[in-house]
């Protein structure tokens, strides 16, 4: 089964107008020839801009967030119709940050993952664990739980993007090891098998988050169950360009 590696940058509440159209401007010679899905998912606000920025390259620009509702009194939120009317495809739903700073649980992940997907939106769901539960052996436990919540009701589940990441690899600098990354997204793999079906989980794409860069991409992208990243302080440079050309 080959699966289309995917590369998505996260800005998390970085860059300005100006800042961020500079690095798309610069971004797009060094990805037009990449042979992965490229995307920036970047701060609601800039979405207007940065997709006029990114006009006629392959570079995709995505959302960090979406909420489940079509409209109505959720101040702060914004809804999928408002990212389709700027021809955003992508969303990450449930990043760590947001659980661990916003009270995001795993049916609110399931709630947004349901609404992406009813609105046509591919939605880029982050599972993983944190260093506590790493060391006391509660990985899998943890793994199983996001996905069963998360993923509940999913029709097609081959639609859905998940990006592993371990919490304690997350702008530490302390990346898992291609070996810890390959034995996770693996057991994930299999997890979806059990949930969904076998043959389904196989058509998943399954990223790998957690300090990637220019430098530990490769090693990673060559792991048989590690079809891209998610990329958070790597995106906010022309890094994130050798990492979309991994392969080259
Ligand atoms: C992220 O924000 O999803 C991420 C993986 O960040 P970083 O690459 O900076 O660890």
């Amino acid at each position: 089964m080959s699966r289309k590696p995917f590369i998505a940058g996260n800005w998390k509440m970085n860059m300005t107008v100006e800042t961020g159209t500079k690095l798309i401007e610069e971004l797009k010679p060094l990805v037009k020839n990449a042979d992965c899905d490229v995307c920036l998912c970047v701060p609601a606000i800039l979405i207007p801009a940065m997709v006029k920025a990114a006009e006629g390259s392959n570079i995709h620009i995505g959302a960090e967030n979406v909420h489940w509702a079509a409209s109505g009194a959720y101040t702060g939120e914004i809804s999928t119709g408002m990212l389709k009317e700027y021809g955003v495809k992508y969303v990450i739903i449930g990043h760590s940050e947001r659980r661990q700073y916003f009270g995001e649980t795993d049916e609110s992940v399931n709630k947004r993952t349901l609404a992406a997907l009813d609105a046509g939106l591919t939605p880029i769901v982050c599972v993983g664990e944190l260093l506590e539960e790493r060391e006391s052996g509660k990985t899998n436990e943890v793994l199983d739980r996001q996905l069963k919540v998360g993923l509940n009701g999913i029709e097609d589940v081959s639609k859905v993007v998940i990006a592993y990441e371990p919490v304690w690899a997350i702008g530490t600098g302390k990346t898992a090891t291609d070996a810890q990354a390959q034995e996770t997204i693996a057991y994930i793999r299999k997890k979806i098998g059990e949930l969904f079906c076998p043959k389904c989980a196989e058509k998943v794409v399954i990223q790998y988050g957690g300090s990637m860069n220019a430098g530990n991409c490769k090693g990673l992208m060559a792991q048989p169950d590690i079809d891209g990243g998610l990329i958070g302080g790597a995106s906010l440079k022309t890094d994130f360009a050798t990492i979309v050309n991994f392969n080259k």
